[in-house]
Order: structure tokens, then sequence, then C-alpha cells
């Protein structure tokens, strides 16, 4: 067993632990930096739905980088933690022991499975979507002569594995609640992206739960709704969700929070003196209803290991957010659907008195411009001050960008009295008109229908 010391260790090898690591030594360039990580080359987690299609194709294209000179000056270790002790500053590994200064636990998400599923994984033709390039593989390698799949799970990644199969000729079959992609979308958003996939040859089956599964040997051969439908497969995949990896965490001793997320501070400490928690291992709250959160994002991770290491040694900047505002983008088809904060149906559900404001315009002016094409944005804000609260987009692929404006919007607690004054570069091949900016005429119309309310 290899015994050394470090300053600063950090377990995990995804996007919050390299965030960290290489921000820690940017703010403390003395410190030696320790990352302890379980696969060699990780892979970029967003990227993974696009290694099964024809976009990347392959998990070799899919390999993180992990940002050049600065991991060079960071110690990174293939090994897999089993035990910390706190008492002694220890982590123990299976074949390094690592006395640490300071801590970090970036271990990250696991796939989730409903109880009621989750034998079906004893299946050889069921999977879910994990962040291992050997087990990504499997599932690549396993359906590569199989016709029909069965997803099932309507959110980002079952969509974007169904979009990516469909590719390939894949005969997809996508099982899930009301509308796809249903925490982040309301309704009227959510249908067109499912016309779209519905256009694209792609099998929706909503709003029907799957209810059992049939066997043969050692094969799932379909799926059976709630409904009677049976649906046939030759593998299955499980976009449920994921969860929270504390198993170390908890036989350390920490403390986890409702969904499983080891507890943190606003400064992402754990209960333990010099022992942080970033990115989807920690729990999280929603920046606007402040209840515990399940979103795990690879940018809000990146965003809670930038506040921990820059006050790993003590507190030099106040942390700039206090919660996750749940922002999403994706593109089904060659349109971009784009979610920030609470949605509509959310903000109902929360009792909370909001208000509407939509708009749709051309993304180029004049709208005759050869790749103009239309884009609508729908904000949601509150009532009593205008504070925009929510956001969504469907539009060509700038909407990834505008939905980060609306992410910042929200984070800065702007209104919609802000939004009517904003400034905006114009250009017709870069972007909508001056006098019908989607952004901005959504924000009028809150104001309109805010005081349309109170005139009543
Ligand atoms: C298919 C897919 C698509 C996604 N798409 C998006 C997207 O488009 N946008 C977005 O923002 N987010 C997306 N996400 C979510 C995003 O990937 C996660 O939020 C992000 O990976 C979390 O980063 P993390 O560093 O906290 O944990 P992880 O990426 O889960 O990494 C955990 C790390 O900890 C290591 N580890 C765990 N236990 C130990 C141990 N005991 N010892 C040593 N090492 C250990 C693991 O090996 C791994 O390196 C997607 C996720 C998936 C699965």
């Amino acid at each position: 067993m290899n015994t050394q010391t470090t300053d600063i260790l950090v377990i995990g090898g995804g996007p919050a632990a390299m965030v960290l690591a290489t921000t820690a030594l940017e703010n403390y360039p003395d410190k030696k930096i320790t990352i302890v990580k379980i696969e060699k080359i990780g892979q970029v987690p967003c990227g993974i739905p696009y290694v099964f299609g024809t976009t990347l194709g392959s998990s070799d294209k899919n390999a993180m980088a992990c940002g050049g000179v600065i991991v060079e000056m960071i110690d990174i270790k293939v090994d897999k933690i089993v035990k910390v002790d706190f008492k002694t500053k220890t982590a123990f590994g299976l074949e390094n022991t690592i006395v640490y200064d300071k801590l970090v636990f970036a271990t990250g998400s696991i796939p989730f499975v409903h109880e009621s599923l989750s034998h079906t994984l004893d299946h050889e033709n069921v999977f879910t979507i994990s962040k291992y390039k050997d087990d990504i593989d499997k599932v690549k390698n396993y359906i590569e002569d199989k016709k029909r799949i069965i997803i099932i799970g309507t959110g980002f990644i079952g969509v974007e594995m169904a979009i990516e199969l469909k590719s390939i000729g894949k005969d997809v079959t996508i099982i899930g609640g009301k509308n796809i992609l249903v925490n982040s979308f309301d309704t009227d958003l959510a249908i067109q992206g499912e016309d779209i996939m519905r256009d694209l040859g792609i099998n929706l089956s909503l709003g029907q739960h799957a209810s059992n599964v049939i066997e043969n040997d050692n094969l799932a051969t379909a799926i059976e709704l709630c409904d009677g439908t049976i649906i046939e497969g030759d593998a299955i995949i499980l976009c449920t969700g994921y969860k929270p990896n504390t198993v170390l965490a908890e036989e350390s001793g920490l403390k986890d929070t409702m969904y499983g997320g080891i507890w943190v501070d606003e400064y992402m400490k754990t209960t333990q003196k010099d022992v942080f928690a970033i990115g989807d291992c920690s729990g999280r709250r929603d920046s606007i209803t402040r209840n515990p959160s399940k979103v795990m994002l690879a940018s809000t991770s990146a965003a809670e290991a930038r506040v921990a290491a820059n006050s790993l040694y003590g507190l030099k900047y106040l942390k700039g957010f206090s919660g996750t505002i749940a922002i999403f983008s994706t593109m089904i088809g060659n349109r971009a659907f784009a979610s920030a904060g609470v949605t509509e149906a959310q903000a109902k559900k929360e009792n909370i008195d909001y208000v509407v404001g939509s708009f749709e315009s051309m993304n180029r002016h004049p709208g005759t411009m050869p790749d103009a094409s239309k884009q609508f944005i729908k904000l949601i804000a509150l009532r009593s001050s205008g504070q925009i609260i929510g956001g969504q987009i469907v539009g060509d692929k700038e909407a990834g960008e505008i939905i980060n404006i609306i992410g910042l919007t929200i984070e800065s607690q702007l209104t919609a009295h802000h939004l009517i004054s904003l400034q905006v570069a114009t250009q017709p091949v870069l972007t909508p008109a001056p006098t019908t900016y989607p952004l901005i005429k959504a924000a009028q119309n809150i104001l309109l229908n805010k005081s349309a309310c109170h005139t009543k």
C-alpha cells in the first residue's frame, strides 16, 4: 500500500472534481492537489447519448479533456476510495492511502431505477446509462444488431437517447409520463417536441406507465403498460433518473439530505470540519421554491466546485447563487428546447402567484433572411413584483445561449421592468429585430398581463 500526503484531496473525476481541482490550483498554487477517480479516462457525461447515434458514434470521441497544462500540475490517481477516517484525515483506496488537509467529495451520481423495475436489470438485454466507458460500450455493442429498442423515461436523457438511436435506424419506442420533458417544459412547448419526435419516426407511448415486464429465459421481451398495451422489444434502456452516489460519504459518517445528497452549507462545507461536497453527490435546494431538489446538472456541479474551490482555506468570495435554477437545453430534430427556473405547472403546484408573458418572432431580420426560423420565448414572473422566476424557449441553436441570459435574470432577481429596457445588440444575420426581440417582448407582455389583472 502506497501512503502519501496531500493538501487537497478530491474524490471523483467528473466535471465537479475537475473544476474544483483546476480552480483550487489557480487560487492556491503552492498547495498539492490530488484527485482520485475510478476510471482512467472519463467520458463527457452530457455527450453520452450522442455516442449511440450518428452525432459522435463512438465513446472514443467522447473522452473528457482534462484542462491541458494545468492538469499536469495535479496528481491524478486511478483508484477507488473505500474508506475515509475524518479523525486522522486519511482516505483509504484499494491501492493508495492518502493523508489530506482538505477533503472534497465529488462522487457524483448513479442511475436510479424504481424498485418496481429494478429486478429487470438481471436480464441481459435491460440497461441503464452509466457514465463509465466500459458500461456505455457494453450497451452499444449489445444493441448493434438489435432492431426494436424500448426506452423508459422521457426526461432529457431518454429523449436524446431515442433521437440518437433512431438516427442509426432503430425502431424506437419511448415510454413515459403525460408529456416529454415534463419537469422542464409546460405542455404547450413539450407537445412541439413530441410532434418533432413523431415526425422523426419515434413511437411515443405517453401517459401510460410500465406495469409489467414480460420475460422469456434471460431476456425481457416486452413491456406491458397500465392499459394492457404490450410493446415488444429486443433491448430495454431505463432512463429513469440518477441518484446521488453517497455510499462512501455515509459510511464515513456524513449526514444526508432528503433526496440522499450529502448535506452542505452555502459554501459546500459538510458537517465535518475541512470536508466539502460538490456536484451531484451534494444535497441541493431549488433557488425559487427552496424545496430539496433532485436536479443534477454538470453546469450546477461546476458552479458548486468554483464556490468550494475559491474558499477552501477561508471565505474569499460570497456565494453568488443559492440553489439550483434547473437550467437545461437540448435539441429535438432541428429545434432547440431550453428551460430555466420554474415552469407554469410547477408555479401552480407551489401556489405561486405568477403571471406569464410570451412572444414569438423570427430569429433574424428581416424574417426572409436565408436561415431565419421562429423563436418562441415564454417567461414566468411573480405577479407582485414582476421578478422573473422561469423561462422556456423553442428556437434555433442560439436558444442554448439565450436561456443563459434568462438564467442570469433569475439568479440576479431581475424583473420584467429590467428586461423591457434591456439594450441588446441586433444585427440582421445574427439576431431578431430590435422591434420584435422575443425576450423583451415577452417581458413587455408580462407587464401588460400583470396590469390587466390588476385593473380587472
Ligand atoms: C447521459 C447523460 C447526459 C447528461 N446531459 C447533461 C447535459 O446536457 N447538461 C448538463 O448540465 N448535465 C447533463 N448531465 C448531468 C451531468 O452529467 C452530471 O450532473 C455531472 O456528471 C455531475 O458531475 P459530478 O462531477 O458531480 O459527478 P459524476 O460525473 O457522476 O462523476 C463522479 C466521479 O466520482 C468518481 N467516484 C465515485 N466514487 C468514487 C470512489 N469511491 N473513489 C474514487 N472515485 C469515485 C467516479 O468515478 C466519477 O469520476 C447528463 C448526465 C448523463 C448521465
